[in-house]
């Protein structure tokens, strides 16, 4: 059937409004591999322009690290460049195992699943491992994939007020009747870098009789002593019952996902979980390159540390420059601006001084908390942070924000 002119105007409309609300995203074209230095062209067809990039999820700089570029090569000699297969028909190789078994060490768990993203990974768990019987209990601020994962999954639904545990503990008591019950969170959630309390929520989660599952995408390789992640940063190693993590974030930043945890939950996704059934292997390339990761940060911490110096640095030169920074440990740093266009404008101004940061407001994050998220990676050096303070303190200047605070930017601004 033609492509009816009905349906060309229905969707032409929706555009069309999607542009005159300011919401549409433009995609800026980046011509070198993913590091803190990258070449961009924008707009489109404009001559590209050298910039620090401080909005990737590269937190230990390993995606294009030298090392995990030789892994992937040789990978891709000695295992192929596809598979053309999911895992349980012939889509698993000895490499695949082999990152499995890693990722269960390095993360001290019972055993892992890879799926080909961990939007997938999240779309798969809780269909598979609850049922109507069964409750779900969610912070209501977790990630996109979980609320998707979770409206696959026959279960009760609940949801608890972000990060509040006098909420938590209600809707436990709430569903005390329930089969199985299983506590959902982030462990660091990725528009304003908060850290889960999840030695509570295991408190909790035992005191109840509850399992704890935490997406630890943005955790994954640094956060905690030894990088493993917020778990191991809260002191609840082992505790938690299943982790849904990404390799498309810290690790290397390719693509795949894994949910690692308890045997019997893992095993359970192997035989049942949709999109590991249905949807491809992830490709040896990028298994052998993950092994490689996973090696490297077994071996040293190096990079976490110098995440951590890094950050604790920028954030220290931010405040003094008086940007208003939300407090905290992660080196993902929202630069609070509230008002929708000033954020835009500022992002503007910062990338005229080869500063590359975007700004986020409604509906990514609440209305009146535009911001700019800032991400420090272990690639980024003291030139580099200094550079970055120096274009906030110049484009905030110019704005007349430095040392006001929200209700004076309010102000200024609206909301
Ligand atoms: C990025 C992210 C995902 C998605 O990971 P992919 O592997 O890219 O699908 C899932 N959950 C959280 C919390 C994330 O931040």
């Amino acid at each position: 059937m033609a492509y009816a002119e009905k349906a060309r105007s229905h969707y032409s409309n929706e555009l069309t409004l999607i542009k005159e609300a300011g919401l549409f995203k433009e995609e800026r074209y980046i011509k070198s591999p993913q590091m803190a230095k990258i070449k961009v062209e924008f707009p489109a067809g404009a001559p590209s322009k050298e910039v620090l990039n401080f909005c990737a999820n590269n937190y230990l700089g390993l995606s294009s690290h030298p090392e995990v570029v030789e892994a992937a090569h040789k990978g891709l000699d000695s295992h192929g460049y596809g598979m053309s297969s999911v895992r349980f028909i012939c889509g698993t190789q000895d490499i695949h195992r082999e990152l499995e078994a890693k990722l269960s060490e390095f993360l001290e768990t019972e055993d892992t699943v890879l799926f080909p993203s961990c939007m997938e990974a999240n779309a798969g768990l809780f269909e598979v491992s609850l049922d109507k019987d069964d409750a779900m209990i969610s912070d209501r601020l977790v990630h996109a994939s979980i609320v998707d994962g979770m409206r696959l999954s026959k279960a009760q639904l609940y949801n608890y007020k972000h990060l509040n545990m006098d909420h938590l503990e209600e809707k436990l008591q709430e569903t005390q009747s329930c089969r199985l019950r299983m506590i959902i969170t982030d462990g660091v959630f990725s528009m304003d870098g908060d850290i889960a309390p999840l030695e509570k929520i295991c408190d909790l989660a035992d005191k109840y009789d509850a399992m704890v599952t935490v997406d630890d995408s943005h955790s994954t390789g640094f956060l905690g002593k030894h990088g493993k992640g917020t778990h191991e940063h809260c002191g609840v190693l082992g505790r938690i019952d299943a982790i849904t993590t990404t390799l498309g974030k810290a690790l290397g930043g390719a693509a795949g996902g894994c949910i690692s945890g308890r045997k019997e939950i893992v095993e359970l996704c192997r035989q049942r979980a949709r999109p590991y059934l249905f949807s491809n292997t992830v490709p040896p390339v990028v298994i052998a390159a993950s092994i490689k990761v996973i090696e490297l940060i077994s071996k040293s911490t190096d990079r976490r540390n110098k995440l951590e110096e890094n950050t604790k640095y920028f954030r220290e030169k931010m405040t003094q420059a008086g940007l208003d920074i939300r407090p905290g440990v992660h080196p993902i740093v929202p630069v609070m601006l509230y008002n929708a266009k000033l954020a835009q404008n500022v992002a503007r101004d910062l990338y005229e001084e080869g500063i590359y940061a975007v700004g986020f407001f409604f509906p990514v994050v609440p209305q009146g908390q535009a911001r700019i998220r800032i991400q420090i990676s272990a690639d980024h050096e003291r030139e580099h942070l200094d550079k970055a303070v120096a274009a906030f303190t110049k484009v905030g200047g110019k704005y007349n924000i430095l040392g006001k605070k929200k209700d004076e930017v309010i102000a200024l601004y609206g909301m």
